[in-house]
This record gives structure tokens, sequence and C-alpha cells, in this order.
């Protein structure tokens, strides 16, 4: 499972700032979604390759976090759901009671604590750090999370122990083999409706149904003589028993199910429109590299002009994701459902697609012929040649000399080159630029 890191700490010790540094976000990309405080926000990092949840506490409203050492509710939860804790100190305010008191506190947990002792850009930093041994805890980071200064030396020392080679490796082997598909979206958008439909499709064997109530489910199925796995973040209620209580949204559970998945299925509520917590989640599956199905669910009963100015809503503002098919369903009445199993195959296809150094080579240098990147202040990048960097999503290594330099509207043009030839249809792909040789 992918680590969490939670970062408390009182008001303006840098919390946000060091989110942002790690996420490498101005603004959460999981914030405010229905179901929880607005204080906690969930963010997508990526060290050295490996993925992390970060979730940080306070930091929006500020006035009511961290109150005269009483961890506030949202601190606490965001801990709870934590794999370590960093606790963020201000080395220019010194140790104080307050940061005593949350040390206290943070240790009933039980919960790896490493302190993180920010803002010692300007100050010395040996001596700065040197009060805070007395909270007990060994392992001290200073950072200056405003500069950046001491914040690889943390991801590296820290955080990048939690991630092993080898759980990232099999879950990447685990993506190759079949459809693993996180159905994900707002409470009430129609999930569970939509997954009891999706095992209720025809010829469809549902093999078993484990998890607890804290975890998604996951559905091993089958149709058509394939083989899914369906991740219900939702909790699947059987058809013909009475509904239990709706569980309460988990962020956190959703965030993980995208990981873990091969193949996202984002709904959405045709009634209620893109909203800004729709938009987050769909950006964090972008940031995670997932393969995406759009599905636009309650499609029924919409007269003609409200389906249109859903339909113009949507291509206005998911432009960033219009790599993915649309599907407009109605998860109640089971229309479009099926289809929807056809583009969760191409997806998967896709993001598990061929590819030779010898074709991507051949490829760029058509891409290239066609239209040679820009000249960059009197400079024009090299581009020498490609191969494939991996799966889930498909990743090009692209060699040559100033590639560094090249533009990013040059990068989307290659992209778009390399999705038409290799036939890649919801999935994103990604470049990276290596210098030399
Ligand atoms: P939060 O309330 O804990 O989330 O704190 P913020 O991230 O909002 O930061 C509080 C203030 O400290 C802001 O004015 C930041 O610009 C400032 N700050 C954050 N990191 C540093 C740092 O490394 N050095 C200095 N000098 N200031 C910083
Ligand atoms: P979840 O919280 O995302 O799992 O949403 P549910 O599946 O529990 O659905 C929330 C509500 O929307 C329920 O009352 C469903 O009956 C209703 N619903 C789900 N799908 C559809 C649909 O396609 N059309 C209509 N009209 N209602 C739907």
């Amino acid at each position: 499972m992918i680590p969490v890191i939670a970062l408390v700490g009182r008001p303006n010790v840098g919390k946000s700032t060091l989110f942002n540094r790690l996420t490498r976000s101005r603004d959460a990309l999981v914030a405010d979604l229905p179901g929880l405080t607005r204080d906690r926000q969930y963010g997508h990092a990526k060290i050295e390759g490996r993925p992390f949840i970060i979730i940080d506490t306070g930091g929006i409203t500020g006035g009511e976090v961290g109150i005269d050492g009483y961890m506030a509710e949202q601190s606490k939860l965001a801990v709870q759901e934590a794999d370590i804790v960093l606790f963020l100190l201000d080395a220019r305010a010194g140790l104080t009671a307050v940061d005593e008191n949350l040390a206290r506190e943070l240790r009933t947990f039980g919960k790896p604590v490493h302190l993180v002792v920010n803002k010692i850009d300007g100050i010395n930093a040996e001596a700065a750090i040197a009060d805070f041994y007395a909270l007990g805890f060994s392992s001290v980071n200073p950072i200056a999370a405003g500069h950046g200064r001491g914040v690889n030396v943390l991801a590296e020392e820290v955080l990048l122990p939690l991630a092993s080679d080898e759980a990232l490796e099999e879950a990447e082997r685990e993506r190759t083999k079949h459809p693993k598909i996180a159905i994900v979206g707002r409470p009430n958008v129609g999930k569970s409706t939509l997954v009891n439909r999706m095992l209720g499709e025809e010829r469809v064997v549902v093999f078993d149904m484990p998890g607890t109530t804290r975890d998604s489910i996951y559905i091993d199925m089958e149709r058509r003589e394939k083989p899914y796995t369906i991740i219900d973040t939702a909790g699947v209620r059987r058809r013909g028993k009475v509904r239990e209580t709706v569980e309460k949204f988990s962020v956190l559970k959703t965030l993980q199910a995208i990981e873990d998945a091969n193949v996202v299925i984002m709904v959405f509520d045709a009634r209620e429109g893109i909203t800004e917590q729709d938009l987050s989640l769909l950006r964090f599956v972008m940031e995670a590299g997932r393969s995406l199905v759009i599905s636009i669910n309650k499609w029924d009963g919409m007269t003609a002009e409200q389906r249109e100015a859903v339909k113009s809503e949507v291509n206005r503002r998911m432009v960033f994701a219009d790599f993915a098919r649309m599907h407009f369903i109605s998860a109640l009445h089971g229309s479009g459902v099926g289809d929807l199993f056809d583009s969760v195959d191409e997806a998967f296809n896709s993001a598990n697609v061929e590819m030779s150094a010898s074709k991507l080579t051949r490829e760029l240098e058509i891409a290239v012929a066609k239209h040679p990147p820009p000249t960059v202040k009197g400079f024009r990048s090299k581009l020498r040649y490609a191969h494939p960097g991996g799966h889930n999503p498909p990743r090009i290594v692209i060699h040559g000399n100033r590639t560094t330099k090249l533009p990013e509207s040059y990068q989307r043009y290659l992209i778009k080159h390399f999705i038409k030839v290799l036939n890649i249809v919801g999935t994103p792909i990604k470049l990276e630029l290596k210098e030399g040789k």
C-alpha cells in the first residue's frame, strides 16, 4: 500500500509550505470533499518515482488548529490515517509549550514521529535545533521548506525507506495482469449503484468480496471469460437487500484505490454538473498516471436541453482529461454500463501497450522530420533516440542534447504523435527526457 504521511504542528510553522514542496502543487489536489472537515488536504507526492500520499492538517482556516495544545479533531484523524507523522516546529520561535503538549499527545497514537525543524534559513541550524531534542524524539530533521533546503534529505532519509523497491515492483507487476478498476467519485454520484450494475452484467461470475468496512472492497469477477477486479470505494450493498447506512466517504480510501488500480472509472452526477471536488479528484487520478474512463451518471430522465448543457460544461472544464473515453450512463437503469467494460479493456491494453526501442526511435525521427524542435535562445534540442520506460502509464524515454530545454508545447506535440501511432486511448503517456548519450 502507498505510504501515507501526516504533517502536523502549530499554525504557521510551515506545514502548507512543506506540503506544496512535496506535492509540487500550489493547491492541494484534493481538498474540501464533503464528508470531512475542510481542514484536511490530501496530496500526491512522487519521490524518486515512488508514490506517497501527504496529508496536510490545518493551514486553511488556521484559527481552530492546535489551540492550547489540544490537537484539533482533523489532526487526530490525519495521524490515525498515516503511517508516519512529520511533526513540524519553527526553528525561529524555538520550543513552545504548545509544541510540548502536541508531542505528548502525538505519543499516545503509537505512530512513528519525526521532528521537522523548519525555517533554518539564515540562522545557525545546529544551535536552532538543539532545543528540540528535549522533546525526546530521535529523528530531528532541520529544513527550510520555503527555500527547499533539507527537503530532499528529509524525503530520502525519512520518507523513501517507507517505500520498498519490492513492493513497488510487485504493485507494477500486479497492474499488468488484468483490469483492476477503481470506481471513484463524490458521495451520492451513484458509485454503489454502478458497482451493483457491473456485477449484474450478464455472465458475470463474482468470486469473492473480501474486505472490511474500513477498506475498499475488492471484488474479483469475470465477464465474457475475462477477469476483472473491481475496487469498490463506496462499499457494495447486495442487491435485493435493504440498503445499509451509507458508509462515510473517505478521501484516503479513494486515493489509495486510485493508486492501487490500473484503470479508474470516475463517476460524475449529471444533475449536479462538474464541481470543484470532482476536478480535484480528477487531477489526482492524472497525477497518479492512471488510465481513466469517465462516466457521467444519472443520464436518465434529463431533457435534451439539460443534456446539452452538461455536455458543453464537460467539454469546457475537462479538456485536461480529454484522453479519456466518456460515457453517459444510467447506473439505475443499466443503460450504457456494458459499454464501460469496452473502454476499460481499451484503456488497460493501452496502459500496457507493447513498445520497442526501434519503433519508438523510428517514430521519434518521423515526428522530428515533420516538425523539428524550435530553436530556444539560438539553440535547438537534438533528439537522438527513444526507448520504453515502463507501463501504467506508458513511459517513453528520449535521449538527446538539450532535451531539458524542450518546450512544453513541443513535448505535447510528441506525446500526440506517439498516442496516435501506438493507438493509445484512455491512458496518459509520459515522456522522460534524458541528456546525452
Ligand atoms: P502552516 O500554517 O503551518 O501551514 O504554515 P505555512 O506553510 O502557511 O507558513 C507560515 C509562514 O511561514 C508563511 O509566511 C511562510 O512563508 C513562512 N515559512 C514557511 N517556511 C519557511 C521557511 O523555510 N523559512 C522562512 N523564513 N519562512 C517560512
Ligand atoms: P454513491 O454514494 O456514489 O455510492 O451513490 P449511490 O449509488 O448510493 O447513489 C446515490 C443515489 O443516487 C441513490 O438514491 C441512487 O438510487 C441514485 N442513483 C444512482 N444512479 C442513478 C441513476 O443512474 N439515475 C438516477 N436517477 N438516480 C441514480
